[in-house]
C-alpha cells in the first residue's frame, strides 16, 4: 500500500498543470519535500505542514494544509495552478489549454503602487459622462489622448496605470 499524501497529491498535480517546470522530491517519509522548480528558480515548496510559494500572489506566499477548511488536495492544487497562471507562467487546464490570467479586481483592498494607499484606486471613464458615476469606483477621464490611455487611477497622488499593475500591490509594511 502507497497511500498518496496531501502533499504529494498537490504536487503531482501541479507538475502535472505546468509542463516547462520539474518536480524534485527530497528526503523521505515524514521529512519529504516537494519542490517544483522552473529554470532551477524554486517557485512552490510543498511539505506535510503546508506550501510556500516563491512568486507574486495576491496572498501571504504561504498555505498551511491545517488552515484549510474545504476543497480537496485537486481543488486546493487547481488554486495554486491559477496563481501561477495569474503570475503569467504557461500552465495548463486537464485538458491541456493554456489557463488564463483572472481579471484584476479593483476594489477597497486596491493599494496604489505609488503611494501605498487603499481605497483610492478608480476605473477611468473617457469621453461625455451621460451618467453620474459611482464615485466609490470611476472616474471621469475627459477626453484622453486616444491612444494607450490609462485605465486606472489613484484619486490620492494621481498615478495611473493599467490593472496589471496592482494585480499584486499589497500593503508595504515599514
Ligand atoms: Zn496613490
Amino acid at each position: 500500500m502507497n497511500l498518496k499524501t496531501t502533499e504529494e497529491i498537490i504536487a503531482r498535480s501541479i507538475a502535472q498543470a505546468f509542463p516547462a517546470a520539474n518536480l524534485d522530491i527530497e528526503g523521505n517519509g515524514a521529512q519529504v519535500v516537494y519542490n517544483i522548480t522552473l529554470n532551477e528558480k524554486l517557485l512552490v515548496r510543498l511539505d506535510h505542514i503546508g506550501a510556500v510559494f516563491n512568486f507574486p500572489t495576491r496572498g501571504s506566499g504561504k498555505m498551511s494544509w491545517s488552515g484549510i477548511k474545504e476543497g480537496s488536495p485537486e481543488t486546493v492544487a487547481a488554486s495554486i495552478v491559477q496563481d501561477l497562471a495569474n503570475a503569467g507562467f504557461t500552465v495548463l487546464s486537464p485538458v491541456g489549454k493554456r489557463i488564463q490570467k483572472r481579471p484584476v479586481f479593483i476594489g477597497r483592498y486596491t493599494f496604489c503602487p505609488q503611494c501605498n494607499e487603499h481605497s483610492l484606486i478608480r476605473r477611468i471613464v473617457y469621453g461625455m459622462i451621460y451618467q453620474e458615476l459611482d464615485s466609490e469606483k470611476f472616474v471621469s477621464g475627459g477626453r484622453g489622448i486616444g491612444f494607450n490611455d490609462p485605465e486606472i487611477r489613484c484619486i490620492g497622488c494621481g498615478w495611473e496605470g493599467i490593472p496589471e499593475d496592482v494585480r499584486f500591490t499589497k500593503k508595504i509594511r515599514g
